[in-house]
């Protein structure tokens, strides 16, 4: 019997899982908000529900409405993309106990990942190599701590265990700000989490972000499908992204994701994940395991020609597949570019009426994209509104493909960061693949 698919999310991604379900030849149900009636792939789904009103947590977030959607439309099982519930524990447990199948690893899986002390634990027992730190429970006097965080050394960050989303970390350049800035931390993990435990880790001055891409079959089987380098960050949001990442030690690299794939074997790991790291001074520092598809996955579908949406669909619903790594075979570069409806200089989101759009296209180049002419931004969500992707074979060519895109790309009625990556993409650093994590604010921003 064909399987229904309930498409737990909105724009882009929403969009991406509605073809790979096209072409399984699942049936499809898309939920959307009472602001987001005009989303493209609501036109293309065989069922739709609203699950509310726009306000996110009333609909996107509301895990009894989406739940009573599924019940109502007979779904099979939940695809969550990313944000929203993606990486919500509570969420894929309630899909496990209703009787859907969640498309993701299973709910102890998420719950152990989206603990950072237990995440770095579990990498630590693979040989993941971690950040120097300290994740024992911290001591309460003054001089116990201090000595603690000078075992570490300075500078130091300090991080909240159930933080996330670049919250609930703080920097300290010396003892003198120790104190304090352990207490402000706790107060706002405390108020944002609901869980105050803090650890400590050794602070990396200027890396890279280097992440490794998973897939497993949830039977102790698992394949990678090379880097990504996500340096180009803005408040640690990721702006550029390419795979694989260059320059990077091999031998490292090798001995690295041979760990991460022992550690997803070791959970039975299901489906597509992604292992974050900081690479500075040819090393590897594991941050976080992110249990979902990711923003950025496709640079490394265009550089395998692997489709991981499809291998996510694939996994959970029981549908024959082949994972064996000598079959992945790696071809050029990969870029994409995300545009994002707000201002290039400010950064202030610019929602409204796009009035008229014309996509790039032509030979290596990929749009992912929920937008039309004529299509309203709401402005109760996430900013991003298109993905572009170049491939070529060299990474010089592939920026040339992104340059000859941007200018075919325009977008009227609406402010985007379009001139922005036509500015970096042309930058010199960049093009010399010379930048790290803090190059686009601490640089080329402040110059
Ligand atoms: P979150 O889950 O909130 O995104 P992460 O642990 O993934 O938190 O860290 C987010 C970002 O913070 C990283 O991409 C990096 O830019 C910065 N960061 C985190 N840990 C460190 C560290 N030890 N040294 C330097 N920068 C760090």
């Amino acid at each position: 019997m064909t399987q229904k698919v309930l498409i737990a999310n909105r724009g882009e991604i929403a969009l991406r899982a509605l073809r790979a379900c096209k072409e399984l030849d699942l049936k499809t149900v898309a939920i959307y908000s009472a602001g987001d009636k005009e989303l493209k792939h609501l036109r293309l789904a065989d069922e739709t529900v609203c699950v509310g009103p726009s306000s996110p947590i009333e609909s996107y977030l509301n895990i009894p409405a989406i739940l009573s959607a599924a019940e109502l439309t007979g779904a099979d099982a939940i695809y969550p993309g990313y944000g929203f519930l993606a990486e919500d524990a509570d969420f894929a447990e309630k899909c496990e106990s209703s009787g859907f199948i969640f498309i993701g690893p299973s709910s102890s899986v998420i719950r152990q990942m989206g603990d950072k002390i237990t995440a770095k634990d579990l990498a630590e027992q693979s040989n993941i190599p971690i950040v120097p730190g300290y994740r024992g429970s911290l001591p309460t006097e003054e001089h116990a701590v201090k000595e603690v965080a000078a075992g570490v050394g300075y500078p130091l960050i300090i991080k909240a265990s159930a933080g996330g989303g670049g919250r609930g970390m703080r920097v300290v350049q010396e003892e003198s700000e120790l104190c304090s800035a352990i207490q402000l931390t706790q107060q706002e993990a405390k108020n944002a989490f609901g869980n105050d435990t803090l650890y400590l880790e050794k602070f990396i001055q200027n890396p890279r972000h280097i992440e490794i891409q998973i897939v497993a079959d949830g039977k102790g089987k698992a394949i990678h499908l090379g880097t990504r380098d996500c340096s180009m960050q803005r408040r640690h949001q990721k702006i550029i992204e390419e795979a694989p990442a260059q320059d990077v030690n091999l031998v490292e690299l090798e001995k690295t994701m041979e760990a991460c794939l022992d550690l997803c074997r070791g959970l039975s790991y299901s489906g597509v994940g992604t292992i974050e790291f900081l690479y500075e001074d040819n090393k590897f520092y594991f941050i976080e395991m992110n249990t979902r598809i990711q923003v950025e996955h496709p640079v490394s579908e265009m550089i395998t020609g692997f489709d991981l949406v499809k291998a996510q669909l694939k996994i959970a619903l029981g549908i024959k597949i082949d994972l064996n790594q000598d079959e992945i075979i790696f071809r050029g570069h990969a870029i994409e570019c995300r545009i994002n409806a707000e201002d290039p200089e400010t950064f202030v989101p610019s929602p409204g009426l796009i009035s008229k759009m014309h996509p790039p296209g032509g030979f290596g180049v990929r749009f992912d994209s929920h937008i039309y002419s004529g299509y309203i931004v709401p402005p109760y969500y996430d900013s991003l509104l298109a993905k572009i992707i170049t491939t070529a074979n060299t990474r010089e060519s592939c920026i040339k493909r992104m340059l000859s895109a941007l200018d075919e790309f325009f977008v009227d009625g609406i402010k985007t960061n379009h001139s922005l990556h036509q500015r970096l993409l042309s930058d010199e650093t960049f093009c010399q693949n010379k930048h790290d994590i803090n190059y686009l604010e601490g640089v080329f921003l402040s110059s």
